[in-house]
């Protein structure tokens, strides 16, 4: 069952990042079970600080040091919680909170900032924050936030996907479109997951081979283009408005 993904599953995205970590350092990953925050600071001491504090009270934390960064790690793998600095290289906190949204990733996220403007306190909540903390903090109300949000437990909406007028329920591996539901096979479901999670993004065969087969795309199969053609019989043909787009040369993309 390696290299399923299927949205808001932690056994799926465990398996992702064990693959990834594999791959990274030819070794076998060990995932530990926990509580898991993404600390995006691009301030090193800070960030130090707060790993160092957090691991001290038993949460995984991993950090990104810039925007973008922070932004591909909270789309690509599962956190319980994001620490997100407004103020950074390459992308700021807004941008990657807004991008997030956008994907229909529902991590709670904590803004650190250094700015304590009443508009800038409301566009985060507007945005979609959970909490906001103004530095300097004492790491004790960091920590009573944190538990404060996670005590709510899992986001109730994270098992079900809504975009463009179709529904994914990962739980139940069900997927409507108009309301009407969609006979899809495992692999189609996985197939469609994977467009709905990436909106807007190019998703070359290479990938789409990789996290919907786990097998390295070979030019001499045209599995990705077949298990495509057959997804868009289901999903896009009964339909005006195409959802699944050819990008010639590349690979798909999901849009509406
Ligand atoms: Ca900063």
């Amino acid at each position: 069952m390696s290299g399923i993904i299927v949205p808001g599953s932690r056994a799926g995205s465990a398996e992702m990042l064990l693959k990834l970590a594999e791959r990274k350092s030819g070794q076998i990953g060990v995932m530990i079970a926990g509580v898991r925050l993404l600390v995006v600071e691009d301030e090193p001491k800070s960030a130090a600080y707060l790993c160092k504090g957090l691991s001290e009270h038993g949460y995984v934390a991993d950090t990104a040091n810039n925007g973008e960064d922070g932004l591909f790690m909270a789309k690509n793998s599962e956190y319980d919680l994001l620490i997100l600095d407004v103020m950074l290289p390459r992308r700021d906190g807004w941008s990657v909170i807004s991008d997030l949204r956008r994907a229909g990733k529902q991590t709670p996220v904590i803004f650190l900032t250094a700015r304590d403007a009443v508009p800038d306190r409301v566009k985060g909540l507007e945005l979609g924050a959970d909490d906001y903390l103004i530095k300097p903090f004492a790491f004790s109300e960091l920590l009573a936030r944190i538990r404060t949000i996670l005590r709510r437990g899992p986001v109730q909406q994270s098992d079900i996907f809504r975009i463009a007028g179709l529904e994914l329920d990962s739980k139940s591996h069900k997927a409507f479109r108009a309301g009407k539901r969609l006979d899809l096979t495992p692999k189609e479901f996985l197939l469609l997951a994977l467009f709905v999670r990436h909106p807007g993004e190019v998703l070359s065969r290479t990938l789409i081979a990789d996290q919907v087969w786990d097998m390295n795309f070979d030019c001499g199969t045209n599995v990705v283009d077949v298990h495509v053609r057959r997804l868009r019989s289901k999903v896009d043909d009964p339909f005006e408005r195409k959802l699944i787009h050819t990008v010639r040369g590349v690979g798909y993309v999901f849009e509406e």
